[in-house]
């Protein structure tokens, strides 16, 4: 557990950290939020991770709460108070405090929190766990681009998962696609080696570590950007799902059935091992590093 966390203004202990409840976070789920993993000291991929969380914040007409540089400081800050050399921080903004009404006054003080945990990466593939996942419907608004903290189909998704004994679950769209799973991004390999993956839109997360995987290893691998079904998911050669926290995760079986020889696959172990290796490379010490247009 931490042993600090930042609350509107202030560090407090992290036991008795609050807000107010009439935070319209609390009563609304109005607001967003950000997960940025930590590396040797460093913040891994901080430019990308500000920008979609300003975006979020622009898209929902959230003021932002702080500069980009006063909340690069803020989040070393709790990284120097909670001595995380290798975890994660959490970000959340939310409208803030007023009568609970769904009209709100125009002048409102956007709340900031931030948390930090420690997290031990993993070093090398055999070290990470292969998952079995479910296919689920996708019941989410068609605004999944948005990180906002309404994760209610999400943890719906994830229950789904764990009442038929899956570690998690991938949600299927009205038309059979495969949009992303409940809290990670959706990969495929064909027979062909070919790494397919949903291309942007609406309808998912651009993930930070999808966006890292396709602009740094273009060149060694063969991507596509499109959407599959879960049936083309079971056929296909291997499956993987990424994310800040999980990185590459080898997928293994899907409602049940094996992906390939039911084993973590060679391309998944590639793709793995090129993400570790920009992960300890684009983690940045100083707060220079975050994005000057939003300071
Ligand atoms: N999709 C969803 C729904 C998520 O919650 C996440 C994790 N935040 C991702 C995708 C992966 O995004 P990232 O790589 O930026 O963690």
């Amino acid at each position: 557990m931490p042993a600090q966390s930042y609350v509107n203004g202030r560090y407090v202990l992290h036991d008795s950290a609050a807000v107010h409840i009439e935070d319209r976070g609390y009563q609304f789920a109005d607001g967003v939020y950000e997960v940025i993993a930590i590396y040797g000291g460093g913040i891994v991929d901080e430019k990308p991770h500000m920008e979609r969380f300003f975006r979020s914040l622009g898209e929902l007409n959230i003021p932002p709460p702080a500069s980009a540089r006063t909340i690069a400081i803020i989040l070393r800050e709790i990284l120097r108070r909670n001595r995380i050399t290798d975890g994660a921080l959490y970000l959340q903004v939310t409208r803030g405090v007023a009568p609970r009404n769904h009209a709100h006054p125009p002048d409102m003080k956007p709340a900031l929190v931030v948390t930090g945990r420690a997290v031990r990466w993993p070093q090398s593939f055999a070290a990470v766990q292969p998952i079995a996942i479910v296919g689920v419907a996708d019941e989410r608004w068609t605004r999944a681009d948005i990180k906002s903290v309404s994760l209610l189909p999400n943890i719906l998704a994830r229950m789904s998962a764990d009442r038929t004994g899956a570690d998690d679950a991938w949600m299927i769209d009205g038309a059979g696609y495969v949009t992303e799973g409940s809290s990670s991004n959706a990969w495929i390999v064909s027979n062909g080696d070919e790494i397919i993956t949903r291309q942007l839109g609406h309808s998912i997360l651009a993930g930070i570590t999808r966006q890292a995987i396709l602009k740094h290893f273009g060149d060694a691998l063969k991507f596509t950007e499109r959407a599959f079904t879960l049936e083309e998911a079971k056929g296909a050669a291997e499956a993987f799902q990424t994310s800040t926290t999980a990185l590459v995760k080898p997928v293994v079986k899907i409602d049940g059935s094996p992906i390939g020889d039911g084993k973590p696959g060679g391309v998944t172990k590639k793709v793995f091992e090129a993400y570790l290796t920009h992960f300890a490379a684009h983690a940045s010490a100083a707060p220079s590093a975050a994005p000057s247009a939003a300071s």
